[in-house]
């Protein structure tokens, strides 16, 4: 059996989107189950829309996301060199193939030319103006000029394409592997440009050359490919790689939330989740914009979250290891229609994520950022924290942003919950419990519970009754985690010193 050798292929015109990941992944996936080869190869062949820094920003995007690569541009590997940029001579010999077996030819139309060609057949009614078989011959190539004009013009540096002659009337046919045969007439192509007048190839001829140097077995792209895909099949056809050409799986796109069309930056900005993987900042326009990373997602909840956005495993399964992914996924699996791209399904699965990683993994985190904010916080107590944190966070940072108050005493008291539960009963048993802590010898979560039993019970309040008005002195907030587990990590005379300060500073509302 032929070597599964598959690659992602991205242009460097800006941040990767998240739907390229999510290519990179399943061409990842397909290599590792099929002990194959994973490429990346970068097609840099448009200068005009060529993006300093976009190429760095995928390699590291790939990397951050596990996604790992066997033959790439910094691999190396024996295809080498992997960046279009640096292939020219090659597509240059393959376009003068193409044109010595007559299956391209010069055009050396200007840009007026080819406007009047296409107000002509607008004016004419027809709902095509391409430059194709129904308008070739009445262009300015070397299928309406005689020999001797065509060299005339090359030799005095008259600018030309090379454009690929789509056969005709023809059915151009195509499997893929998602969508099953597709069928083309011919006369819906038109005759593509091979080959620019800067010297450099267009995507369609640099991109087949390569896939048959590189021996690509599977293409695996984005669905925005399968109008491209029987062109492909014809430059295969008429290079004679017909026996070589890969197998085509055009994938389905990534919707916006609501399933109406295509998950744009401008639909996630607006619902304000990220849509690249790291921060970017477009060079052109100095727009920054967040990455996944940099939001707090960890990359393998990402990864979970994108595998299934179009392919399934065709049980309930959601959470998988990579290992897992690999043994299961399956091309034949991936659907035709488009996948929702539901941010709080991503979150959900960064829970998980964080859910089933240690305390002391847990931990790092959080000592990340408290190092940042130039704290310090011996490891033991970041453990303890993580431990009662975790079922509460949907992000690390929520470690530091949600548990704040194990650091930095409140000033502030939340209102709603102060104008609720802060009472004449809340304060007598505050006043009394601080009194009796400081009596106690001991202190952790056990005696601060037994120690507030008893004080309520002597007061005859119930503890239910000012348990909220407790939280409120200690935290700040209304909400959190085990309060008793929150004062043993503090410390008795940390809590000691927020009663009193609550009780200076918060005042009875409506009373
Ligand atoms: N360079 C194309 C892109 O930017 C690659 C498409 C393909 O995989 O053939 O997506």
């Amino acid at each position: 059996m032929k070597e599964v050798r598959v690659r992602f292929a991205p242009s460097p015109t800006g941040a990767l989107h998240i739907g390229g990941v999510r290519t990179a992944l399943y061409n990842f996936l397909l290599a590792r189950q099929q002990k194959g080869k994973m490429i990346l190869r970068i097609e840099d062949t448009d200068q005009n829309r060529y993006v300093p820094g976009a190429e760095d920003y995928i390699i590291q995007s790939l990397a951050w996301a596990g996604i790992k690569i066997d033959e790439g541009v910094v691999e190396g590997g024996p295809y080498a060199p992997y960046r279009q940029s640096e292939r020219k001579p090659l597509y240059k010999q393959y376009a003068q193939q193409l044109l010595d077996t007559g299956h391209a030819y010069y055009a050396f139309d200007t840009e007026g030319e080819l406007e009047r060609m296409r107000e002509q057949q607008k004016s004419a009614g027809s709902d095509q103006q391409q430059y194709s078989s129904a308008t070739r011959m009445q262009m300015r190539n070397s299928l309406t000029l005689p020999p001797d004009e065509v060299n005339k013009l090359i030799d005095s540096g008259t600018p030309y394409v090379i454009r690929f002659k789509i056969p005709d009337n023809e059915e151009v046919h195509l499997n893929d592997l998602i969508r099953g045969e597709v069928v083309v007439h011919s006369s819906q192509l038109d005759d593509k440009v091979l080959m620019k007048s800067d010297g450099m190839p267009t995507y369609h001829l640099a991109n087949v050359v390569d896939d048959y140097l590189m021996k690509i077995s599977h293409v695996i792209r984005g669905e925005e490919w399968l109008p491209s895909a029987p062109l492909h099949v014809l430059l295969y056809r008429s290079f004679g790689w017909e026996q070589d050409m890969p197998q085509f799986a055009h994938l389905p796109l990534l919707l916006k939330p609501d399933g109406n069309g295509k998950l744009s930056k401008r639909d996630a900005d607006r619902m304000g989740f990220p849509i690249f993987p790291l921060n970017w900042t477009d060079p052109k326009t100095g727009e920054s914009s967040k990455g996944f990373r940099e939001s707090g997602y960890l990359p393998e909840a990402l990864l979970n979250f994108l595998v299934l956005l179009g392919w399934n495993p065709g049980t309930d399964q959601e959470i998988f290891t990579m290992e897992e992914l690999i043994k299961l996924f399956s091309l034949e699996r991936i659907s035709k229609s488009g996948a929702k791209f539901d941010i709080h399904k991503a979150q959900w699965f960064n829970e998980q994520y964080l859910r089933s990683k240690s305390d002391a993994e847990l931990a790092e985190f959080l000592l990340a950022s408290l190092q940042k904010e130039g704290i310090s916080c011996s490891h033991d107590k970041a453990v303890k924290i993580c431990s009662i944190m975790k079922e509460r966070i949907s992000f690390p940072q929520h470690l530091w942003e949600h548990g704040i108050y194990f650091f930095r005493a409140p000033i502030q008291f939340e209102e709603s919950v102060a104008t609720k539960k802060w009472n004449a009963d809340a304060i007598k048993v505050l006043t009394a419990y601080r009194e009796a802590i400081e009596q106690s010898s001991q202190f952790d979560s056990t005696v601060a519970k037994a120690i507030l039993e008893q004080v309520t019970s002597q007061l005859g309040i119930g503890i239910g009754k000012i348990l909220q008005a407790l939280r409120l002195s200690i935290t700040g907030v209304g909400g959190g985690p085990d309060l008793m587990m929150i004062m043993e990590i503090i410390g008795k005379a940390e809590v000691m010193n927020r009663i009193s300060y609550a009780l200076e500073n918060i005042k009875i509302k409506g009373g």
